[in-house]
């Protein structure tokens, strides 16, 4: 399987170069939706990140089977669940107040609806599941967080969405502060995808 290449299902530009740069000793071809070609209207009506991964996942297996292709896919579903506000956003984080709506106005939201609120109650964490569709239709799911706070205003450049809020007590800065390395060796998403390249590596013999 040396000649096996990921799909990976995301449109987002900020999560696909993180990927490249976790997934790239695999040594394996690594290509979004768009440059595989494939533009598809997945509907994540799944009630968790990992279902919402596993429809992303399938959905692209499936049509590469349609077209006779063979690629190990993969999608992730990830967000951000703030413990006052009964975990959400949640699955809908990227949706959460619109899906064209800048982060700067979703991020001031989340820290108004905080307003008065004390750090022990501003708990929250960044969730990611990684679902992989591999050739021979096996399924396979991994999932992964990284706990923090919610923050009283934004800081740092770097990163994206919510990055900006998500303060890391164990590291003493926001998300957004952390260098590309930094937060990929410890985010959830970082996390996640570690667990799933030994999954990668075993099937395809790497
Ligand atoms: P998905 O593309 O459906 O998985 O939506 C994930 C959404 O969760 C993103 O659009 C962001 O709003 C948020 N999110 C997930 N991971 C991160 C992260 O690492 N930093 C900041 N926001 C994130």
């Amino acid at each position: 399987m040396k000649d096996a290449k990921i799909i990976f299902a995301t449109g987002n530009a900020g999560k696909m170069k993180e990927i490249r740069m976790i997934l790239a000793d695999l040594g394996l071809e690594i290509l979004s939706m768009r440059e595989a070609g494939i533009e598809l209207d997945i509907v994540e009506d799944g009630t968790s990140f990992e279902e919402n991964a596993v429809i992303k996942a399938k959905s692209i297996a499936d049509e590469l089977a349609r077209r006779g292709q063979q690629a190990i896919v993969l999608a992730d579903d990830s967000g951000l669940e703030v413990d006052y506000l009964n975990r959400e956003p949640g699955i809908y984080s990227a949706r959460y107040m619109g899906g064209e709506t800048p982060y700067s106005v979703k991020n001031a939201n989340i820290i108004a609806r905080l307003e008065g609120v004390p750090d022990d109650k501003r708990t929250a964490r960044f969730v990611c599941a990684i679902a992989a569709v591999f050739a021979d239709g096996e399924v396979c799911t991994r999932s992964a967080s990284v706990e923090g706070i919610i923050g009283y205003e934004e800081k740092g450049e770097n990163g994206f969405g919510y990055d900006p809020i998500f303060y890391l007590p164990e590291y003493g800065c926001y998300s957004a502060e952390l260098s590309e390395e930094e937060k990929n060796r410890i985010s959830h998403r970082g996390k996640a995808l570690e667990a799933m390249k030994k999954v990668i590596r075993g099937k395809a013999g790497l």
